[in-house]
């Protein structure tokens, strides 16, 4: 008997039918002998809606409110989910993140999870009850419901997976695993049967929306076996594992795009020491995250320095660049938010050469320009023009030969 905690996105979830598939196959694997815990996401395009109701109440909202009404799409589906495993004669309840509770820092809107209490689940499992807990939620230090950030019921998934000490966590999505890349992109992305923690981490972290970065993040800390694997079908899913589990490894394990990107030239900086610590000096201080920097070579003491942030964050980056005007001394700013992030991952980097030049090839035999590179040791980023998204992420797939080319 194994304890496996499931995890059940918004499309598995969509409406009444799907949330009765979803307890036939969380009772069957109950059945089978195995004790289960569940946590569900909102149905389907509920956060979304929640969200804008929001931001069409205050633009500049409260983020305790924000998460008060964010929140409220998991308590509805966790409740019918333990009425369709009750109608089926498995003994379930449901539970909000403030009735476990499972414990945040304040930081609402994005806030982390710092402990969940499982006394109670744990007794309760062990008399063959299934808890169906709300993902997305949790309780913050005053008092108040918070939320994880998009994407955030994965995050809850695997830290009650660590809590529990659970054999494994199953994240139930709309597609059969996580991919060489995003399926609904490259149709001839092809199903990986492993991927590691690592490569993992990087595409989550370059755009791959399958599994949030903090669920990935707390797995591989934790050590919690994770599998990605569909609702809708019965196949067997990718397990995420530790390097040594794989023998052979490839040069990329896969292709991931951010469109969320924003490019910013500051144009004609002075040449000198300590002309990068002004520009970037604030905007750290100014919680912006910069991503990919290049800066162009000098002719007459004077140069540009682009970079990347979050299109969220481009209005406060100005704003910020503005203001540091009179220190810095430039002549004038440049932003552009039509680009796309694209990124090459794979541990087989570190043992393999060439892999940059397959990339810039493949990209210069398409005729697209690529604004700006930033490396690590298991991944390549290019900034490109967004109007190429789909042509440069089939374009890399095909030319590192991921393509299935089977019927
Ligand atoms: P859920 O609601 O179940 O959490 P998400 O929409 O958050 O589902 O994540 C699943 C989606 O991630 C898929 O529908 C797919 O389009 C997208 N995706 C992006 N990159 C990949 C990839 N490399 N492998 C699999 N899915 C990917
Ligand atoms: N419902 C939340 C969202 O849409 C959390 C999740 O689905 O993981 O972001
Ligand atoms: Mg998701």
């Amino acid at each position: 008997m194994a304890l496996i905690v499931h995890k059940y996105g918004g499309t598995s979830l969509a409406d009444l039918d799907r949330i009765n598939a979803v307890a036939d196959r969380v009772k069957a694997a109950f059945d089978a002998g195995d004790e289960i815990a569940v946590v569900v996401s909102a149905m389907a395009g509920t956060t979304d809606q929640l969200v804008s109701w929001v931001r069409a109440a205050a633009p500049l909202h409260d983020a305790r409110e924000y998460d008060t009404v964010a929140a409220a799409g998991e308590q509805i589906t966790a409740g019918l989910l333990a009425l369709a495993l009750q109608h089926r004669g498995v003994t379930a309840r449901s539970w909000l993140g403030w009735q476990i509770p499972i414990h945040t820092d304040g930081g609402h809107g994005r806030a982390r999870i710092e402990g969940i209490e499982t006394d109670e689940l744990l007794r309760r499992i062990g008399r063959r009850e299934v808890p169906v807990v709300a993902g997305f939620q949790g309780l913050g230090p005053l008092g108040r419901i918070t939320t994880l950030g998009r994407g955030g019921t994965d995050t809850s998934a695997v830290a009650l997976a660590a809590a529990l000490g659970a054999d494994r966590c199953d994240i139930f999505t709309d597609v059969e695993g996580v991919f060489t890349a995003d399926p609904r992109v490259v149709a001839a992305a092809r199903k990986l049967t492993k991927i590691t923690y690592e490569e993992m981490l990087e595409l989550a972290s370059l755009g791959a929306k399958v599994l949030q970065i903090r669920a990935v993040e707390m797995a591989m800390k934790h050590q919690v076996p994770l599998q990605v694997a569909s609702s809708f079908a019965d196949t067997p899913g990718t397990f995420v594992v530790d390097e040594d589990d794989i023998v052979e490894q490839e040069r990329v394990s896969g292709i991931a795009y951010s469109r969320d990107e924003a490019k910013i030239t500051v144009m004609g900086v002075a040449d000198r020491p300590g002309v990068a610590a002004s520009i970037f000096g604030p905007l750290a201080d100014g919680n912006v995250n910069v991503d990919m920097i290049v800066q162009n070579i000098s002719a007459d003491g004077t140069t540009d320095l682009t970079f990347t942030v979050t299109e969220a964050d481009l209005d406060r980056s100005i704003a910020i660049l503005e203001e540091t005007r009179s220190a810095v001394a430039y002549d004038r700013l440049v932003a552009d938010q039509g680009v796309v992030k694209v990124s090459v991952i794979g541990v087989g980097m570190r043992s393999h050469a060439g892999v940059a030049q397959t990339m810039f090839a493949a990209l210069a035999e398409k005729g697209i320009n690529i604004q700006v590179i930033s490396t690590s040791e298991i991944k390549i980023s290019v900034l490109v023009s967004e109007d190429y998204t789909e042509l440069a992420v089939r374009s890399l797939h095909a030319a590192y030969g991921l393509d299935d080319h089977e019927p």
